[in-house]
């Protein structure tokens, strides 16, 4: 069987791609691409000639079994998304877990990543994150999810499109008070920001010019405070006996 690649991309900046990258998507047969048109100026730019499919959320299943043919007769494969590392909220998971049932090799190549960029500049705890992808659009779905958060005692990360971040900056002031957000915005592009504060420091950021609201942002929210000191020692020490039976 041949290899199926998963080759991130740059996220703005295109000096970002790896040499192993180009050297990966100059060698398969084939590069699967999330909008074949999209990728053919990056393509264009790094002078990379290799035959490109479109493979999307609406045709993942389709694309999984010819590729998986393919790989199979030993064509290779290297999957990229528009930008950033594929699957990151973004197409082919379907076909990789489909390569990896099948028992074909399947290599991913470390690269940009919005949510790792931002959150490893944004100066919050990097120790524990969990990272929700983009928050549902619903509204009534999307403050349930906030509210699951204001108990969260790590770091959480989620992409936001740039028409939705005020509305989600305010719900998560209304859902999560005053807790420390950072946002991130236009990571390695010309208008990189970070704005670190409050909800409300965030919001103010936001309206404070119309510019300030367009690119792309990855939002991150601080963990919830333990004040550990606050419960007392005898529903301490029970809890820790408790912990012992736990499975
Ligand atoms: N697979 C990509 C990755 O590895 O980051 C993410 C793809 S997702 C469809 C696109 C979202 O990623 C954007 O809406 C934004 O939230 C975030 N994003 C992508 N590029 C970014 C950038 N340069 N700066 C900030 N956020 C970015």
């Amino acid at each position: 069987f041949a290899t199926l690649f998963i080759v991130p991309t740059p996220i703005g900046n295109l000096d970002d791609i790896s040499a192993r990258a180009i050297e990966v998507l100059n060698s398969v047969d084939w590069i699967a691409a999330e909008d074949t048109r999209h990728s053919a100026r990056l393509l264009q730019h790094f002078s990379i000639p290799t035959r490109t499919l479109s493979l999307h959320d609406h045709n993942e299943d389709k694309r999984t079994a010819m590729l998986c043919h393919r790989l199979k007769d030993g064509e290779s494969v290297a999957l990229i998304s528009d930008a950033g590392t594929p699957l990151i909220s973004d197409p082919g998971f379907i076909l990789v877990r489909k390569c990896r049932e099948e028992g074909i090799p399947v290599i991913a190549l470390p690269g940009p990543c919005a949510a790792i960029t931002a959150l490893s500049a944004s100066g919050l705890p990097t120790d524990r994150f969990i990272f929700e992808g983009f928050l549902p659009v619903k509204a009534q779905a999307k403050d349930n999810l906030l509210s699951q958060l204001k108990g969260r005692t790590c770091t959480s990360v989620f992409y936001e499109a740039p028409r939705r971040i005020v509305s989600t900056v305010s719900d998560i002031a209304r859902v999560l008070g005053n807790r420390h957000i950072v946002i991130a915005k236009e990571i390695s592009k010309t208008f990189e920001t970070y704005v670190s504060g409050t909800a409300d420091d965030v919001m103010a950021y936001l309206h404070a010019d119309a510019a300030h609201q367009k690119g792309e942002f990855v939002v991150m929210i601080s963990p919830a405070q333990v004040d550990l000191t606050a419960i007392p020692p005898e529903a301490m020490a029970l809890l820790e006996r408790l912990c012992e039976h736990m499975p």
